[in-house]
């Protein structure tokens, strides 16, 4: 990080600067030239305040020349980051994985019969919420213990690993036996929520905020990694912009974008980027094509009656048709 000095600066002014950014641990290089004095700061800068910086009398600018993300940076794990789900599935790495289930855990016999079909079409993993994240407090909130306990049914029967939504760290002990947790979008910087779950040795399937950078995405992960947990899945699902044909607008370079910079995983969730079902295969394909290292779809054993986003959940029936295509386009990239 560099610090530019306005001329005119006092040599004590200075002195103290230096002094702050040491008692950070932090290396200081001056470099004093005839007009300007320039501060080459060397270290885990992340932890700057660069705003309180910036408005220091003395500071003219203020330029990072490196990432403020470290764990989740590809510059110091050049290895694309392989996570373990449980019962032997991998995201990352060369490992793609289907995710699928309904929105919401509706009965002990919706999630067994999805969680049948998906298996027999080709998911790996089996998704469902119990505890979740309504836009009214009025709509259906999840089942949320119950629900927990239903999955696990699902997956003692079919033998797929779960993936579900936690809201808060003090549910954690209800995930004692979740595989992957989720961070839905809504708590992407929920960040006492990310400094428990870094505490914790779950993978976390982390979504991507409604309104968030990449660089934000980036940074959560961090939160979680800085406590010691390093199996951070990314998963983008769309995000606001003016468009309002479909529900979010998928921002597919993310895939890219997220794997230049970073070594972790890359999940697209093609259903609530679109809400509508129509638009989910020809995205999952795309993300696929595009190098994600899987894709979460919401499927529903009768849409019509789904107790939360039905017009985005596919049929068993479609979801296989979708993993089939999904397929080919895999062999065609491993030919290419
Ligand atoms: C979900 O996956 O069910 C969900 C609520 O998604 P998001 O957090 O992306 O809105
Ligand atoms: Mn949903």
């Amino acid at each position: 990080m560099i610090t530019v000095i306005k001329p005119g600066t006092k040599e004590q002014q200075l002195e103290s600067l230096i002094k702050w950014f040491k008692d950070q641990g932090l290396d200081v290089h001056v470099s004093k030239g005839h007009y300007q004095t320039v501060l080459g700061i060397v270290g885990d800068t992340g932890r700057v305040d660069i705003d309180l910086l910036e408005g220091l009398d003395m500071v003219e600018r203020v330029q990072r020349v490196s990432d403020p993300f470290k764990k989740a940076n590809r510059k110091f794990h050049p290895e694309d980051s392989e996570i373990e789900c449980g019962g032997g599935v991998k995201i990352g790495g060369g490992s793609f994985a289907l995710i699928a289930g309904p929105c919401s855990v509706e009965s002990k016999e919706q999630i067994t019969l999805v969680a049948r079909e998906v298996k027999e079409a080709g998911a790996s993993l089996l998704r469902g919420g119990a505890f979740k994240p309504r836009t009214s407090p009025y709509d259906f909130q999840g089942l949320k213990a119950e629900g927990i306990e239903m999955l696990l049914e699902a997956k003692k029967e079919t033998g797929l690993p779960i993936v579900t939504e936690i809201m808060n760290a003090e549910h954690l002990p209800l995930f004692e036996e979740v595989d992957v947790i989720q961070v839905g979008a809504r708590n992407m910087q929920n960040f006492e929520l990310l400094k428990e779950l870094g505490r914790t040795d779950k993978p976390i399937l982390l979504k991507r905020g409604l309104a968030n950078t990449l660089k934000e995405l980036l940074m959560s992960a961090e939160y979680i990694m800085a406590g010691g947990n390093e199996k951070i899945i990314f998963c983008e699902r769309g995000i606001r912009t003016f468009e309002t044909y479909t529900r979010n607008t998928l921002d597919l370079s993310a895939v890219p974008v997220l794997k230049e910079l970073s070594h972790l995983p890359v999940v697209i969730d093609p259903s609530h980027a679109t809400g509508k079902a129509s638009l989910v295969l020809p995205m999952a394909l795309a993300a696929t094509a595009a190098g994600a290292d899987g894709l979460m779809i919401e499927v529903h054993n009768d849409p019509a009656k789904a107790l939360c986003d039905g017009a985005q959940s596919l049929t068993p029936a479609r979801f296989e048709q979708l993993a089939k295509q999904v397929s080919k386009i895999r062999e065609a990239m491993a030919d290419a």
